[in-house]
């Protein structure tokens, strides 16, 4: 279906000097350019969400997220581009932030859940309301996880390989990326079955229970996962910010803290602890979510 056909991500050089000093080589492959507003890996995890949705004839596409969410950002921008109806379901009060304002532009109807009730969110009930209140609507988990999700992410390594011909490379040894749920890890360990390892930096603390969620997906094997959360999700300290600021204006690449900007930090550090050798070549996967900048800038 041409509809949702892939958008293209850019693989370019990634030049830092901590990179250059170890004598590792790095590209990183720019999902933040993939569309202005469905931005980043969450294209690619919705992809076969909204495949699944129209095949159904689905009116309308629900789900869940905080109020500075880039899923629930692209989310709401793939419903309006393609026709859906969109409901968000959100952690906590009502608030406003810029993504809520966006959420509202793009015609998505929000539902605040406070905090209790978002805690519900895994239990076995959760869904039947939501889907008795908009019948026939197609319902996606958190951030677009899941083994949906993990599939639409495995088209990622696609466009790696499609271009390292224009970086003069033949092939490359690892992947480095920030994991969240860790679904856009599984899709890479999906599609790399064994090739090539792939490294997630966690932006949550490591009892959050992701490495479970990957091993529930792809197994044990294929993949490493480091903590990259700082003392926990969405905290921000002066060490980073300090360091993303540098990393900008170095590589000329705009990072967002929470998620590249932790794993970039996390993966300077294991090139400074010499975990790899000279003359390795890294693909970074920036994973967008640019918009989230505004909730804490
Ligand atoms: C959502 C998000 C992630 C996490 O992706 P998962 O598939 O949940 O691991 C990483 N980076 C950015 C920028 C994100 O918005």
């Amino acid at each position: 279906m041409s509809e949702f056909s892939l958008p293209h991500a850019p693989l370019q050089r990634l030049d830092l000097p901590w990179l250059r000093q170890a004598g590792i080589e790095a590209a990183i492959l720019r999902l933040d350019l993939v569309d202005p507003l469905i931005s980043g890996n969450k294209w690619f995890k919705l992809r076969h969400h909204l495949l699944a949705a129209r095949q159904a004839g689905s009116p309308g596409l629900i789900s869940l997220g905080g109020n500075h969410s880039n899923h629930l950002h692209a989310l709401a921008a793939a419903g309006k581009r393609f026709g859906f109806a969109t409901v968000g379901l959100l952690r906590g009060h009502p608030q406003d932030t810029p993504t809520v304002d966006d959420l509202r532009a793009f015609g998505m109807q929000l539902h605040w859940l406070g905090y209790g009730g978002y805690r519900a969110r895994h239990e076995a009930g959760f869904w039947a309301p939501w889907q008795a209140r908009y019948p026939g609507w197609h319902c996606i988990p958190e951030g677009g996880g899941g083994l949906a999700g993990a599939q639409g992410c495995a088209l990622i390594v696609e466009q790696c390989k499609a271009q390292l011909a224009t970086l003069g490379w033949t092939d490359y040894d690892a992947w480095w990326l920030a994991a969240g749920t860790g679904t856009t890890l599984a899709g890479l360990v999906l599609a790399e079955a064994g090739e090539h390892p792939v490294h997630g930096a966690l932006a949550v603390p490591p009892d959050h229970g992701v490495a479970e969620q990957v091993a529930a997906l792809v197994g044990a094997t294929g993949y490493v996962l480091h903590d990259a959360s700082r003392g926990g999700f969405a905290r921000l300290d002066e060490v980073l910010l300090a360091f993303v600021d540098e990393a900008e204006r170095h590589a000329a690449i705009p990072l967002e803290a929470l998620y590249t900007g932790k794993a970039l930090l996390a993966l300077r550090d294991q090139v400074e602890a010499g975990r790899f050798v000279p003359g390795t070549r890294l693909v970074f996967l920036h994973t967008g979510g640019l918009q989230g900048r505004r909730g804490y800038l």
